[in-house]
C-alpha cells in the first residue's frame, strides 16, 4: 500500500526544493541576450549575490556546479608545484583536496575524521611548520555535507593570522550559504566558493566565486591561468558576454533574480533564524527517536552542526530500508549516506541524511519527521516515541518567544 501520491518532497542536500516563483520565472521565451532586459537584470544580480554572502568583494558566475568553483578558486590562486592546505571534515573536503592534487597541487590534508570539526590549533601548527612559505591557500569546508558538520571560519582565520602566515583562507560554502550564518568579510575570508542548488534555490548549474582584493593581487601574480576559469573579466566584464565567458545562462538567470529577492525580502538573518529553528526541530525529534539505541545524530555537539543538513545512522543496515519506506510510500525522498563508511563496511548501508536547505518551512520539516517516525514504525525500528511531537512542541514554543 502506497501513500505516496501528491507532492513528492526532495528532502535532500541538494539540489534543494526549488519555489514555484523560481520555476515560474524560469518558463519562459529565450530572450534577448545582446541588450535590455537580461542585460539590465544581470548587472543587478551582482549587488544582490553579494549582499547574500556578506562581501563588498568580488564575484565571478560560472556555468558550473560545485566541483567546478572549486577548480575556478584554485586556478586563480595556485600554480602547480605549490601548496594549500585542506582541514577536511568529510568528503567533501576531501573532495576539495583531490581536485588540487588532481591540477598539481600539493594537498596538506588534516584529517578531522566524520565526527568533529576542524581544530584550529593543528591548523596554526601546520602553517608555522611551511617555513618555506609553499601553502598559498587553506580550503576550509563551512558545511561538510556529508559529515553535517558546521566549522568554525572565524577560528580559522584567527589560526592562520596566530601563525602569521599570509596564505588566502577559501571556504566551501556551497552547503551553508543562505542557510547558516555566513559573513565573508567581517571573517576575513579570501574566497567564497558556492553553487545555485541548494541554500540559493535554484537548478543545478550556476557556480559563484567571491573574492578579495587579496585574493585578486594572488590572480595578478600568476604566471597563468586557464581562460575559461580566469575570474578577471567575469568580475569586471566589458562585454556582456565576459560575465559569462560565453552564452549567457539566461534561464537560471532569471530564476536566480527570483530567488534573490525572496531571500532579501525575507532578510537574510530572518532566512538564518528560520533554518536554525527548524534544525532544532529536528534535532529534537532525533533526540526522542534515538533514546530507543538505533538511531544516532552523527554529530554529538550541537555548536557543530549544520543547520542545513543532518547526518544520521540507524543501526544494522535499517538506513537504506527507511530510505525506500519513505519515498516508495510517502513520497519524501532522503538523502544517501555519503562519505561516512568504508566501502566494504556492511554498516554503511545505515547511514543518510536529512537535506532542510533553502525553500524549506516548518510543515515541510514536521512532515519530514512525522514520515520518518512512520517509517520506523512501520519497519519495527526501535525508537523513542514522540520525536515528532517534540519537534511541534519546540516549533510552536519557539514562535510564541519571536
Ligand atoms: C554539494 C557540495 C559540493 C559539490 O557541488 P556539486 O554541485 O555537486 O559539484 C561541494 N561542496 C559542498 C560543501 C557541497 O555541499
Amino acid at each position: 500500500m502506497t501513500l505516496s501520491q501528491g507532492r513528492s518532497y526532495l528532502a535532500i542536500p541538494g539540489p534543494s526544493v526549488m519555489p514555484e516563483a523560481v520555476l515560474r520565472a524560469m518558463h519562459r521565451t529565450a530572450p534577448n541576450i545582446y541588450d535590455g532586459e537580461l542585460v539590465e537584470m544581470t548587472h543587478g544580480l551582482i549587488p544582490d549575490l553579494k549582499r547574500v554572502a556578506r562581501t563588498q568583494g568580488h564575484v565571478a558566475i560560472y556555468i558550473c556546479n560545485g566541483h567546478g568553483t572549486w577548480e575556478a578558486a584554485l586556478a586563480n590562486t595556485v600554480s602547480p608545484g605549490d601548496a594549500v592546505l585542506v582541514p577536511a571534515t568529510g568528503r567533501f573536503g576531501h573532495g576539495w583536496a583531490e581536485m588540487a592534487k588532481a591540477m598539481g597541487i600539493e594537498a596538506r590534508i588534516i584529517d578531522f575524521g566524520r565526527s568533529s570539526s576542524v581544530d584550529p590549533a593543528q591548523v596554526e601548527a601546520a602553517l608555522r611548520a611551511d617555513t618555506e612559505g609553499r601553502i598559498k591557500a587553506v580550503l576550509a569546508t563551512h558545511v561538510d555535507t556529508s559529515t553535517s558538520i558546521l566549522n568554525d571560519i572565524p577560528a580559522i582565520r584567527a589560526a592562520i593570522d596566530a601563525a602569521g602566515h599570509p596564505a588566502l583562507l577559501m571556504a566551501d560554502c556551497v552547503a551553508s550559504l543562505g542557510c547558516d550564518v555566513f559573513e565573508m568579510d567581517a571573517w576575513g575570508v579570501d574566497v567564497t566558493i558556492t553553487a545555485s542548488q541548494k541554500g540559493l534555490m535554484v537548478p543545478p548549474g550556476l557556480g559563484f566565486v567571491f573574492f578579495s582584493d587579496k585574493a585578486a593581487a594572488q590572480r595578478a601574480g600568476m604566471d597563468r591561468v586557464s581562460p575559461y576559469w580566469d575570474w578577471t573579466a567575469r568580475a569586471a566584464p566589458q562585454l556582456y558576454y565576459q560575465y559569462f565567458g560565453g552564452t549567457a545562462p539566461t534561464h537560471h538567470l532569471y530564476g536566480l533574480r527570483v530567488a534573490l529577492d525572496m531571500i532579501h525580502e525575507e532578510g537574510i538573518e530572518a532566512v538564518w533564524t528560520r533554518h536554525q529553528r527548524l534544525a532544532k526541530a529536528i534535532w529534537a525529534a532525533c533526540d526522542v527517536w534515538s533514546e530507543g539505541g538505533a538511531l544516532s545524530l552523527n554529530v554529538s555537539n550541537p555548536a557543530q552542526r549544520s543547520c542545513a543538513v543532518t547526518s544520521l545512522r540507524l543501526a544494522d543496515r535499517r538506513g537504506a530500508d527507511l530510505r525506500q519506506w519513505t519515498e516508495q510510500t510517502a513520497g519524501v525522498l532522503l538523502g544517501i549516506g555519503l562519505g561516512m563508511s568504508d566501502e566494504d563496511d556492511p554498516n554503511g548501508e545505515g547511514y543518510f541524511r536529512f537535506g532542510h536547505m533553502g525553500h524549506v518551512n516548518a510543515h515541510m520539516v514536521l512532515g519530514l519527521l512525522g514520515v520518518v517516525e512512520a517509517g520506523m514504525a512501520a519497519l519495527q525500528v526501535p525508537h523513542g516515541r514522540g520525536g515528532t511531537a517534540a519537534a511541534a512542541t519546540l516549533l510552536g514554543a519557539e514562535t510564541m518567544s519571536r
